[in-house]
């Protein structure tokens, strides 16, 4: 047996032991997701287990470095434990910008300080981060952005930024417990003149005020910084060079948006059961074989992605195609369910799932960069046309 073979078993009977029953069964709605944090309540024992099982094993973050609470897994072997825990139907132990985002930017620019500080933490999901970049006049042009980092000191905090400004659409700032976050600290430059700072939402001086959607909830908030110290060694990379750092965690931030495409997995023709509408069906099947040809330019991008060898602008590339996809599956659920669909408020329609879903796929391709931005940046950096 082949070393990868003996660790997919090793890591089927360790699922098999560890994985509560509980926790194979598709989440059904946003509120069965585990997003840690110092205020975290557990929605069931079976999940708090399940977080504890693959935190302890390194395995929220299986292709981290040990040291910083990975598992210290090879791509192949990461590879490997994501085919079993999808075999099994398994939910994310944790949903975590953390992991998904600050991480990896950690990983390649932090500090080995701010790496043995910061990234066990988001390994085992005691610290709920959320992501400051969009200003009011700041959203594409993010680099236009004004909220302003200056440098003071005190006898009691020694050198420190005074952070002054307001963010926007600052998804789950009200909940969350740290913010990564771009701030000006020169003029000079409009690229040149940005750093990525690390501070506590509960420092004095930060408030945040949800912003009421649509579908009836608040996910995110205007958020406001009114003098707030932040300590020197909360900056990540150097002075004014934010942006690198900005720009390389973007790229995960799109690659993890991107897997929207993948719908969740199964056909969309078997989720939605016979339809009579012949042209129906045929955007349907449509659908479905372009779903499949997806899955396997995710697999692929992953792959590169893992090995080192993706373009820079793959991301963009993926983002636009995953998200416009997942817009067409949820467009066609919601024509296959005719005026049923629009149930809202009621137990048979789970809550209004299906119309609360579909228009939150909406959002899919604003989040992260629009998909008018991602197609400049293809046209721009992978077919080389001049300049957007
Ligand atoms: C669900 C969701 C969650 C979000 N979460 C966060 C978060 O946690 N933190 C955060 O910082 N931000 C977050 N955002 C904000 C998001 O990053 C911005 O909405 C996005 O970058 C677009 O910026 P904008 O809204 O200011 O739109 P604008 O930049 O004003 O764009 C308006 C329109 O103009 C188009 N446009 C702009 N410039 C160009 C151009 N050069 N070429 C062609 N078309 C162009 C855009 O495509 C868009 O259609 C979130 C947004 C959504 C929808």
């Amino acid at each position: 047996m082949g070393d990868l073979d003996a660790f997919r078993s090793e890591t089927r009977a360790w699922l098999d032991a560890n994985c509560p029953p509980e926790m194979r069964v598709a989440m059904r709605s946003e509120d069965d997701a585990c997003w840690g944090g110092r205020n975290w309540t557990f929605q069931s024992e079976a999940q708090r287990q399940w977080l504890e099982a693959m935190a302890g094993r390194g395995w929220t973050v299986p292709d981290w470095p040990k040291e910083y609470g990975g598992g210290g897994l090879s791509p192949a072997e990461t590879k490997v434990l994501s085919q079993e825990l999808a075999a099994i139907g398994a939910r994310a132990p944790l949903i975590s910008f953390g992991i998904s985002m600050l991480g990896p930017a950690l990983l390649k620019f932090g500090s080995e300080e701010q790496k043995k500080k910061y990234l066990p933490e988001i390994a085992r999901g005691e610290i709920r981060w959320c992501q400051g970049y969009s200003e009011p006049g700041a959203g594409s042009d993010l680099a236009g952005l004004q909220t302003k980092a200056e440098a003071a000191f005190d006898e009691e905090l020694g050198d420190h930024y005074l952070v002054n400004g307001q963010k926007v659409w600052t998804s789950y700032a009200d909940l969350a417990d740290w913010i990564f976050c771009l701030v000006r600290t020169s003029s000079e430059s409009k690229h040149k003149g940005i750093s990525f700072l690390l501070f506590d939402m509960a420092s004095p001086g930060v408030s945040t005020r949800p912003i009421l959607l649509i579908s009836g909830y608040s996910p995110f908030c205007e958020t406001f910084f009114d003098d707030v110290a932040v300590p020197k060694d909360q900056l990540v990379g150097e002075e004014n060079r934010g942006w690198d750092v900005a720009k390389y965690l973007l790229g995960h931030e799109r690659e993890m948006i991107s897997g929207m495409g993948l719908g969740g997995g199964g056909s969309l023709g078997s989720a939605v059961g016979p339809v009579d509408d012949p042209l129906l069906r045929a955007e349907i099947a449509a659908y479905d074989v372009d779903s499949l040809a997806f899955s396997a330019m995710s697999e692929r991008f992953l792959d590169q992605l893992k090995a080192g060898e993706a373009h820079p602008a793959l991301p963009s590339m993926m983002k636009y195609a995953g998200t416009e996809l997942n817009k067409r599956r949820h467009e066609l659920v919601m024509a296959a369910g005719g005026s049923d669909a629009l149930e809202w408020d009621s137990e048979r329609s789970n809550d209004g799932k299906a119309p609360r879903d579909w228009l939150r796929t909406k959002g899919n391709s604003i989040e992260g960069g629009t998909s008018e931005i991602q197609l400049n940046i293809v046209a721009k950096h992978i077919l080389g046309l001049p300049g957007a």
